[in-house]
């Protein structure tokens, strides 16, 4: 076996619903890495693809090679992280009187917005974003992980539902970018491709205030997301006819109302929706919506946001299970206010920019990197001054 002559397993370190995760040592220079042992074909081949696609990206967990097994097994061999998102979050309400202050609540949002950001303008969504997904290395380096629920949107909806799913096409079927601006754009955007892991922190940290001034986007890239309409492969489109469940995607508190509802045309709005519960969670610690069934999930939503109309959101009417649930008319819902007790405006503002019904309401990952909130006083400290338990 190849991996056993390259690396060494020291322990297990988690498991999730297809792998096992291990922690392990490259017998060539001793760098602890994580060998992640997927047992599903699908998703194994989801998130190597969407790594591949994003392996330049500060904020992206690297993945370093990958083996396929005869028995369609796969092993990743990925960046090793010492914690997580989940974790911060812990030990702030354990140890921290007053929370995350404030100036690290923004460098971690700045950080997860610039991995969310790289996804979406390679036009991948990711699907199943929330705390314990966000691995953070020892400095203080954000970095998504776990693409097993990911999927790369093509532009032109609806897909006949052929024999060969358009992903598994060699080269993979996917938008292709001409627009010159975009792709200058994106050059800029490698300035933060480093050459070597040990220098790779650092030069994050060096780089990092510069950060939001190279991602400016262009009218161009904008348009580019806002007017074309996304839909899935031709694969999801079929298992959805033969009764599947692929509007379950994600961890429930995470969920957006129009995966709750069934949608199977849904796009990268569901990420938006899952920072906004982020970021409210960064804020009071506690998560926004933790419901513990579908319809309570609804239901926790709809008390604190309203009612779901077609005045509060046109078209909601028209999502498959929108018909199916029926919730009692709100006269006075709770508002976000009520969940982010002594917050800001500002911070309910930028939540609220993002847990919107109607998904053309929500706000871009490249919106908020500008919003005023992040780039005002007190500004965000280094990464390397964000408190990350051990
Ligand atoms: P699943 O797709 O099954 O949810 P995950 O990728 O979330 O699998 O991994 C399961 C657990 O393994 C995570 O919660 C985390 O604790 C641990 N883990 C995953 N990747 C790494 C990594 N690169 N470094 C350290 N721990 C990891």
């Amino acid at each position: 076996r190849e991996i056993t002559t390259k690396y060494e397993i020291l322990d297990r370190v988690g498991s999730g619903a297809y792998a096992d995760v291990y922690r392990a040592r490259r017998l060539s220079d001793g760098l602890t890495v994580a060998l992640k042992e997927i047992h599903d074909y699908q998703s194994a081949f989801r998130e190597i693809e969407a790594l591949q696609i994003l392996q330049n990206f500060p904020n992206i967990i690297t993945l370093y090679e990958y083996f396929w097994r005869e028995d369609e097994d796969a092993v990743l061999v990925l960046e090793f992280l010492q914690t997580d998102l989940e974790a911060v979050i812990r030990d702030a309400k354990k140890n921290r009187e007053g929370g995350i202050p404030v100036w690290e609540i923004k460098r971690w949002m700045i950080q997860i917005l610039l991995g969310v950001d790289a996804c979406h303008r390679n036009y991948i969504v990711h699907r199943d974003l929330k705390p314990s997904n966000l691995l953070v290395t020892a400095g203080g380096v954000l970095k998504l992980a776990d693409f097993g629920q990911s999927r790369i949107l093509l532009s032109e909806p609806p897909f006949p539902a052929t024999e060969n799913s358009l992903l598994e096409q060699d080269p993979p079927m996917v938008p292709s970018f001409q627009e010159e601006n975009y792709l200058q754009e994106l050059e800029q955007f490698k300035v933060h491709k480093f050459m070597d892991e040990t220098d790779r922190e650092t030069k994050y940290q060096d780089g990092d205030a510069s950060c939001l001034a190279t991602c400016t986007t262009s009218d161009v890239e904008d348009d580019l997301f806002k007017n074309s309409s996304y839909s899935y492969d031709a694969e999801e489109v079929k298992e959805d006819e033969s009764g599947g469940f692929t509007s379950c995607v994600g961890t429930r508190w995470f969920r957006a109302p129009e995966l709750l509802y069934g949608s199977t045309n849904y796009g990268q709005e569901i990420d938006l929706w899952s920072l906004g519960c982020i970021f409210a969670e960064l804020l009071s610690l506690q998560p926004l919506f933790p419901g513990n069934s579908d319809i309570d999930q609804l239901g926790r939503i709809i008390n604190v946001l309203g009612n779901i109309d077609e005045e509060t959101w046109p078209g909601c009417s028209k999502l498959p299970d929108y018909g199916k649930i029926f919730f009692n008319k709100i006269e006075n819902p709770l508002g976000l206010e009520s969940c982010l007790p002594n917050r800001s405006a500002s911070e309910i503002e930028l939540v609220n920019r993002l847990v919107c019904y109607d998904p053309k309401n929500r706000a871009t990952s490249m919106e908020l990197l500008h919003n005023r909130y992040l780039n005002e006083e007190p500004l965000p400290v280094p990464v390397s001054e964000l408190r990350v338990p051990s």
